[in-house]
């Protein structure tokens, strides 16, 4: 069984006008009939999210989306939920009919995509009702690439499959952990088992970052923070680094010897698939901060908040302390990071290990168009902790971004 998590999958959008075979070219990629499929335009009402095994490209997840000419006003909330998917794929499959010339809609969608930089291919459908030379001469014209398909005839289907694979980009550049550590080395992770912590198991980040440790072949210690002194007293040799839950930050930064590289699980994510630098110079608006100013705390999935909620208490505690401000709090979980940010002076993010890359970074051009400071939980809890500019140590560009900063402070 492939247990690779969605965040961790390249995400597909499968895009068009109604009744171009959207539904059925994604039916014929996965093999089996998930997405409804008749010749009634608007059959695909809201986006369908399929995981699969891309071979030779590796997991990926499919979405089939409403045509971006439905009608009426379900029909507008239908294509602005097909546009929201399309500015969060990896990648977009523009499906075409081979009897119809390209449509104004169709043209805007490929600016679109173009604007928001996501690799794509038109697919011609429907090939066994022959060539379109006009609509070949239109996408040659504007230089997109193409390939033909029949759905009905199960045509070019395994070629199109070979082809995405080629064209899907590759993030296995980006790492975690492990262009920190190397072979042997130790590496220390702490882990406090708090109320806040999930029953019976270890989180995502903390999960990546054994597994990536463990790819290079260096040596895991997995520790509480309580029992961290005693499992450093314990070692021969200084570990290369240690790795903490940020919220035990204070405690870790006191009990781990100045010598020994230390940064949080939560600054690892924000390199990994946030921007940390970018999340270092949102830091300067903590101390701007205003009475009366709206922060926003978000985070990217929906849980029962706990007694002493990380977003919901001990982060809204912490920063009206930190700036002695009357400042308005303001909550968005899971898919409801609102459009507007403008009305906000300081988003504050969770490190979003639920969502894909595309999907952090797209949230942080969305800030950044808007105006608005962003940083994640855990540089902020360091900042706040004044464990910064330690946790940040490791990390050149960071560091580099936090001592400009600290002159302008
Ligand atoms: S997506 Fe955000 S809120 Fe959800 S578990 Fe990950 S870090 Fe926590």
């Amino acid at each position: 069984m492939n247990k690779v998590t969605q965040s961790e999958r390249l995400h597909i959008s499968f895009l068009g006008k109604r009744n171009v075979g959207k539904s059925s070219l994604m039916n014929k990629f996965i093999g089996q009939d998930l997405v409804i499929v008749s010749d009634i335009p608007g059959t695909t009402t809201d986006p369908v999210k399929k995981s699969m095994e891309l071979l030779p490209f590796g997991p990926v997840v499919l979405i089939d989306t409403a045509g971006i000419d439905d009608v009426g006003e379900l029909g507008e909330k239908r294509i602005s939920k097909t546009i929201k998917v399309l500015t969060e794929s990896d990648f977009a499959i523009i499906v075409l009919d081979s009897q119809s010339e390209l449509s104004e809609k169709e043209k805007n969608l490929f600016d679109e995509i173009r604007n928001l930089e996501i690799p794509f291919l038109a697919v011609i459908n429907k090939s066994e009702l022959g060539i379109n030379f006009k609509l070949i001469e239109q996408l040659k014209s504007l230089s997109i690439q193409f390939h033909s398909v029949s759905c009905y005839k199960e045509e070019g289907i395994y070629e199109l499959k070979e082809k995405i694979s080629k064209l899907l980009p590759n993030d296995e550049d980006t790492p975690l952990v492990s262009d920190l550590i190397k072979q042997h080395d130790v590496i220390v992770l702490v882990v406090p088992i708090d109320l806040g912590a999930p029953k019976g198991r270890l989180i995502l980040p903390q999960v990546q970052t054994i597994r990536e440790s463990l790819d290079v072949d260096a040596i895991v210690i997995v520790s509480k923070d309580k029992e961290l002194r005693s499992a450093l007293n314990k070692l021969k040799d200084k570990p290369k680094l240690v790795v903490t839950d940020s919220q035990a930050i204070m405690r870790v930064n006191a009990d781990v010897p100045d010598e020994i590289p230390l940064t949080t699980f939560s600054i690892l994510m924000a390199r990994y698939k946030g921007d940390l630098a970018e999340y270092v110079k949102g830091l300067k608006k903590i101390e701007e901060l205003k009475n009366g100013d709206k922060v926003l705390i978000a985070e990217a999935c929906t849980h029962h908040a706990q007694e002493d909620d990380i977003g919901k208490v001990k982060i809204p505690r912490w920063l009206r302390l930190h700036t002695k401000k009357d400042l308005e709090i303001i909550h968005a979980q899971g898919h409801d990071y609102p459009e507007n940010l403008k009305e906000y002076s300081l988003i504050i993010h969770c490190g979003g290990c639920m969502l894909t890359r595309k999907m952090m970074q797209q949230r942080i051009k969305q800030a950044k168009f808007s105006g608005v400071p962003i940083v994640n939980y855990g540089v902020a809890i360091s900042y706040m902790h004044g464990a910064i500019p330690r946790a940040l140590e490791p990390f050149a560009e960071a560091i580099n971004e936090w001592e400009l900063l600290n002159k302008n402070i």
